[in-house]
């Protein structure tokens, strides 16, 4: 249970950030957020691992990045601090990368400022990925992202946040096209692919506002234009797995998807 309210946050209201800190078993959410979390768990029982998914595929999937050479990370959508963040994972696997954390929740400002204080190499910048102007020419971002470099774009969970009338592709093509070339994009998405990813999106709509669960085919039109590294876009479990994975997978493992590609 969340000790003390920051600043700015709202605990009347659910957010995104803290009903996924929820799902995932942290502290920094309150009763209206684990409300919704409990309901996802009624729906899909497997609602804490599909979380965990998504942070070890952030964990191989910045190792990767880092393998293939990027230096410099925008992480758009970057969540509440939690185990192994990105700086965290780039850092082991290349010392010295810069990252820059991106949200919109006053909680992740809050709880995240006190965890990257000392790191001179991470920022957190409050701001909404749906302005890229405003984040791409923020001064902290122009800090630590070279953009005569390649950068590692992250949107992990977060698209699925983005209505249809708000144009996330057009969003995200807005940042990919303002990175040069040998930049990578990395993005993860609640996957329609079953009765199951139907009902915990009627309710996450109905009960949040946001979570919308696109076709393997609209995930994989997220990257158009860039080269998908392979395996492509898979279901989390699948992408580069350091251990190989049981078959058939669980409604759990087929919840989320996503890939990386490269900016030719
Ligand atoms: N990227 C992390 C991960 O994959 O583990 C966190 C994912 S969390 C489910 C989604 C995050 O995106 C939340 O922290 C939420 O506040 C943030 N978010 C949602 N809409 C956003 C927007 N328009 N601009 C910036 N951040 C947003």
């Amino acid at each position: 249970m969340a000790e003390r309210v920051p600043e700015g946050v709202d605990t009347s209201r659910p957010s995104i950030a803290r009903v996924y800190d929820a799902v995932l078993g942290g502290e920094h959410n309150f009763p209206v957020d684990r409300a919704i979390a409990e309901e996802a768990l009624r729906i899909v029982p497997e609602i804490r691992d599909v979380g965990r998914y998504n942070r070890a595929v952030l964990g191989r999937g910045v190792r990767y990045l880092a393998q293939a050479g990027i230096r410099q990370f925008l992480d758009l959508g970057s969540g509440l601090p939690t185990v192994r963040n990105t700086h965290q994972a780039a850092g082991d696997a290349a010392p010295g990368c810069r990252v820059v954390y991106v949200d919109n929740d006053p909680a992740v400002s809050a709880y995240g400022r006190e965890i990257l204080a000392a790191d001179p190499l991470t920022a957190l910048l409050t701001a909404d990925l749906r302005e890229p102007g405003t984040v791409l020419d923020h001064p902290v971002v122009r800090r630590l992202i070279d953009f005569d470099e390649p950068v590692g774009l992250m949107l992990l969970g977060v698209i699925h946040h983005l209505n249809d009338d708000e144009d996330p592709a057009g969003i995200v093509r807005t940042y990919v096209d303002a990175l040069p070339r040998g930049s990578h994009l990395f993005l993860t998405h609640f996957c329609a692919s079953g009765p199951d990813a139907a009902e915990l999106e009627r309710a996450m709509l109905s009960d949040l506002g946001t979570g919308r669960f696109r076709t393997l085919e609209e995930i994989t039109a997220y990257f158009d234009g860039c080269e998908l590294v392979s395996p492509g876009v898979t279901y989390l479990p699948q992408w580069r797995p350091d251990e190989p994975v049981g078959l058939p997978l669980t409604v759990g493992q087929r919840l989320m998807a996503g890939g990386i590609a490269r900016k030719p």
